[in-house]
């Protein structure tokens, strides 16, 4: 794989695609074929959308100036939808960015099903390109241009162009802002909502932790709550509706916010969310509860004071047990190298949370260390004189004779019998015990020999005198092998 041997320096806010132009006119290409195969080593079919794919390939080619974290955060708006996704959607998505295979991407954020994706355009601010043609030299896509409902600039607050490409062409044109003729996105700039949007969007793309903050802290809950929506725990769905529809009419005119300001439905679903809320949806219905940006920055939230209602499942449970499954997961995941099962709160997860636990588990499997090194042959050679000093001892041992067994053995040694286990690290040991074991036969006839030492018998004795003397009760000892074998003890 090639390195490239330059790329643009980024500009505050710009976005992937206009950093792909810039580097296409640097290096004077003649198609965005050979662009895109010089920047991610494949023909990129995503390089102009908000969330463009082969990022991976890209910092590869950049030599990791910058991760694909950053790549993604930079120059891309999934940071804008960062706060509305589970880490898992979240993850998925940064997954399909780096590689280059991005179908899906868009429906799992629920841009695909929230229909604005038709009325998304090339969007720039007249000022911004006379400024960013002062300052840099270029006029630059901006990133928070292109976000979903943005339809005003926030530095400016000037409506902002869309771009039509010429020949009916498409944004492999490689073109930069206004270099083709510009249409107004609004009709008219009476649009309040449209600029406290904008602004919203911005603060959120830049700052997706604290919109989480929001999230929550119940942020739309409190607000309904004060605006006394709320009573007794239960929202006034009728009186908010009342509310929100004259400032739905008269919010802005604009193709995003027409296709959802003819009804208050999509209020009810922001409020009690089933899929991925639309970040344009959440700081549009901010400005209809007269929410500024200013109040959203100050927001701190008290989840665990706020009295929730019946149908959200009681917010203020809801939101106490946020707390405890974040502590939970953050106990979980910062104890180290251990097993799943032997971290602490794995049992709590296990019934509360088991969804993230199987994820982070999937994510993050045990490692096992490497053992420290066990000197198996030392021991092996240990166990065996130990088991031979037991096997000595108990045919040393006073009294009628015991039988030679495993268990007899390993009853006098000082691991007991845990080494039979793990028996292919004591070879010498197993063979030791193996071979030491007695048969029946034979331990008659150590009984035998210890009944003619201890009451004198010889061959003349009476055998069943010699067996009972013995204690052996069935006898495995042919006769004439104990006759002989009474001959030569008694003759010893
Ligand atoms: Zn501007």
């Amino acid at each position: 794989m090639e390195s490239l041997l330059f790329f643009p320096q980024p500009l505050p806010d710009e976005s992937l695609y206009s950093l792909a132009v810039r580097y296409h006119r640097l290096a004077a290409n003649n198609s965005y074929r050979l662009t895109s195969q010089e920047l991610f080593g494949t023909y990129s079919r995503t390089c102009g959308s908000i969330l463009p794919c082969c990022l991976g390939a890209l910092s590869q080619r950049l030599e990791e100036v910058y991760s694909v974290e950053e790549l993604i955060e930079r120059f891309t708006l999934l940071p804008l939808y960062r706060p509305f996704v589970n880490d898992a959607v979240y993850s998925a998505a940064c997954i399909a960015m780096t590689g280059s295979y991005g179908t899906g991407l868009k429906m799992s954020l629920g841009i695909t099903a929230s229909r604005f994706l038709k009325h998304t355009s090339f969007r720039y601010c007249d000022s911004c390109v006379r400024e960013d043609t002062l300052n840099y030299g270029a006029a630059y896509w901006h990133r928070i241009h292109q976000a979903i409902g943005t339809c005003i600039c926030p530095h400016h607050r000037e409506g902002l162009l869309a771009m039509t490409f010429p020949d009916g062409a498409d944004w492999r044109r490689m073109l930069l802002p206004s270099e083709e003729r510009g249409t107004p996105v609004m009709e008219s700039l009476d649009g309040a909502a449209a600029a406290a949007v904008a602004e919203m969007q911005l603060w959120g793309l830049e700052h997706p932790r604290d919109v989480q903050v929001l999230l929550k802290g119940n942020f739309l809950r409190c607000r309904l709550d004060k605006m006394r929506f709320v009573k007794s725990g239960r929202l006034r769905e009728r009186m908010l509706r009342a509310f929100l529809a004259p400032r739905l009419l008269c919010s802005a005119r604009a193709a995003e916010f027409e296709e959802i300001a003819h009804s208050s439905d999509w209020v009810l679903r922001v409020l009690r969310p089933r899929g991925v809320v639309q970040p344009f949806k959440f700081y549009f219905l901010c400005w209809l509860l007269g929410l500024s940006l200013e109040q959203l920055k100050l927001f701190r939230p008290k989840a665990t004071l706020y009295i929730g209602d019946r149908t959200g499942g009681h917010d203020a449970v809801k939101a106490a047990k946020e707390v405890c499954i974040e502590a939970h997961r953050s106990a979980f995941s910062s104890s180290g190298n251990l097993k799943c099962h032997e971290k602490p709160g794995y049992m709590w997860l296990y019934r509360h949370d088991r969804e993230w636990l199987a994820q982070y588990v999937a994510a993050h499997p045990f490692v096992r260390l490497r053992e420290a090194s066990i000197d198996w042959k030392g021991r092996d050679s240990a166990l065996a004189q130990e088991l031979l000093i037991a096997k000595n001892k108990l045919l040393s041992a006073e009294g009628k004779p015991k039988k030679l067994t495993r268990a007899a053995l390993c009853r006098l040694i000082a691991n007991d019998h845990c080494f039979l286990k793990v028996p292919h690290h004591f070879p010498l040991s197993i063979a030791l015990v193996d071979e030491s074991l007695e048969s029946i036969h034979d331990h008659q006839v150590r009984k035998i020999r210890w009944a003619v030492q201890r009451y004198a018998l010889d061959e003349r004795s009476a055998m069943s005198v010699v067996y009972r003397f013995a204690g052996i009760r069935v006898s495995q000892v042919p006769e004439i092998e104990l006759q002989t074998l009474l001959l030569l003890w008694s003759a010893a």
